[in-house]
């Protein structure tokens, strides 16, 4: 029995303190995570926006040196899987083995950093949540109950009110609901409403952004009931190790992946010790209750400590009439990936809709900030950066000291973007990178006129002017690297620098000297008349 082993960790977790502010001098671990997406649908925007926002997340904390991991997967248990897999006459496993295959593409794609991809018909994931749950029936957390509610034969599941459509109808199949009963098993949560009310007072930031705190808040003060956290008449899932005719409801199962993956991502090693508890689960506002208000009375009722942060995150809602010629009407991650490349893809999401709210993306939009912003403002300027360096210096970097107009306006740059970073603002310091960097930089360009200083010969000025211009673009291209790793990587290689540590990333830590070379047009123009 696992139970034993899982007791042990969670004494240990007890005896240590709980803030990270205790550490700041040792090297700090930062967890992240997405959630685990359904196997049955296909990979879409929605999945890809989620992953790329973890993964900015991700490799900002790695610039940081902070021991980052991140956490992603696939949700496999549940009726629909099983159903599909029996009509097509395979074991759901099978199902779920192809499945699996599109979402750990879209991950690639992506090109996120993931450190471990989760599944929760791994056989690991399976016998952990069995030693977890089964803590939780032995402390008295669980007993056995009556339950009652609108069932769906097709779904082989109860709906509860919000779910049911037209009446009594099923989400999904749009039938009529019967009204059943069913022995199974209830989750205490009503016990914690007090320490939950007490979790959101003492941490207002547990619950980001302000108006899903609230939201989380609306729910528990609505006064919690206990629920059912297994089924007797599903067949694909998590067996309850007490009773194996009942299988875990399948959002026991999934909330755990949280706290599993760690006990087996490294084969013969324990992570839990060194990530637990998670910085950010970033999620989507649909999920919103079953993350805020029995994720964390589970963990409460296994003295398990809480996440520090649910980051909600709003939807890209599609635009259909505003229409590209190269995209059609659809914002398809994969098409954009193809044609545009996977960095351009990043920028968008995270630039054009403010992280946390909803808003609406477009194929024209895309390709608006396409042209204007990665095209001209900042792959132009790395272009006519270099060019000028080989041209007026022989593609070495000026050694001179950073001009003072450029070295003010980059003063502190660094030290927002990690604020901003601290509180998951990914847009807000995207914001930041683009108009104190990228355009200060372009605008920098028309003041001084390096082409005027060259013909007039005023050498040192020019001297100075390359010699910021390129300590500039550097200093944004590390900022910008958690949103375009690739794109930066490229650039900065051609600038003479490697470095990505957000120590370095201040304006004037380079000293010139550095060899320029060449670059292909980083974001080259797309012509709307070679529509696809
Ligand atoms: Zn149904």
């Amino acid at each position: 029995m696992v139970t034993g082993g899982h007791r042990t960790r969670i004494l240990r977790r007890l005896t240590r303190p709980p803030a990270r502010a205790f550490y700041i001098q040792s090297p700090v671990s930062f967890y992240v995570t997405t959630p685990i997406y359904y196997v049955n649908a296909q990979p879409h925007l929605g999945h890809a926006y989620t992953t790329i926002a973890a993964d900015v997340l991700a490799r900002h904390m790695r610039q940081r040196g902070e021991d980052t991991f991140f956490l992603t997967g696939t949700d496999e248990h549940g009726e629909p899987v099983a159903d599909v897999a029996e009509r097509e006459g395979i074991p759901p496993r099978e199902l779920a083995d192809r499945n699996v295959v599109h979402f750990k593409e879209m991950s690639e794609k992506v090109n996120a950093s993931a450190d471990f991809f989760i599944r929760t018909s791994d056989p690991e994931h399976g016998a952990a949540v069995r030693g977890f749950m089964q803590g939780l029936y032995d402390n008295g957390h669980i007993y056995p109950g009556t339950y009652e509610g609108w069932y769906c034969p097709r779904c082989a599941d109860f709906k509860n009110e919000q779910e049911i459509v037209d009446g009594n109808k099923c989400p999904i199949h749009k039938i009529e609901l019967n009204w059943e009963k069913e022995d199974n098993y209830f989750f205490r949560l009503s016990a914690y409403q007090e320490r939950l009310e007490a979790l959101y007072t003492e941490r207002p930031d547990f619950v980001m952004p302000r108006e899903r705190y609230n939201e989380a808040v609306g729910f528990i003060r609505q006064g919690l009931e206990d629920v059912s956290c297994t089924r007797a008449r599903l067949r694909w899932g998590v067996k309850a190790p007490w009773d194996e005719s009942q299988v875990f409801y399948v959002w026991f199962d999934a909330l755990l992946n949280y706290y599993t993956a760690l006990t087996y991502a490294r084969p013969g090693e324990d992570l839990t010790e060194r990530y637990w508890p998670a910085d950010f689960h970033l999620i989507g506002k649909d999920i919103l209750k079953f993350h805020a208000v029995i994720w964390p009375a589970m963990l409460m009722a296994a003295e398990v400590e809480i996440p520090r942060h649910l980051f909600i995150h709003g939807f890209l809602l599609m635009q259909g009439e505003k229409m590209s010629k190269s995209l059609g009407n659809v914002l398809d991650p994969f098409k954009v990936i193809e044609v545009f490349g996977t960095d351009a893809l990043r920028h968008y999401c995270m630039r054009e809709v403010s992280f946390g709210q909803d808003g609406s993306v477009s194929t024209e939009g895309f390709e608006a900030r396409y042209n204007t912003e990665l095209a001209n403002e900042y792959g132009n300027l790395a272009n006519r950066t270099l060019a000028m360096i080989a041209r007026y210096r022989g593609g070495v970097v000026p050694e001179v000291t950073a001009p003072d107009a450029l070295a003010g306006d980059f003063a502190g740059l660094p030290d927002d973007v990690r604020d901003r970073f601290d509180r998951a603002e990914l847009t807000t310091a995207l914001e930041q990178i683009w108009s104190r960097g990228v355009r200060r930089l372009n605008r920098y360009v028309e003041e001084q006129a390096p082409w005027t200083l060259s013909k007039e010969g005023k050498d040192e000025q020019l001297d100075a002017v390359l010699y910021g211009l390129a300590e500039g673009l550097r200093v944004v291209s590390v900022l910008l690297h958690p949103y375009m790793p690739d794109t930066t990587i490229r650039l900065l290689a051609a600038l003479g620098q490697t470095e990505l540590s957000l120590e370095r990333a201040s304006f004037g830590a380079v000293p010139g000297g550095a060899t320029v070379g060449k670059l292909p047009p980083l974001f080259p123009k797309i012509e709307a008349t070679q529509a696809a």
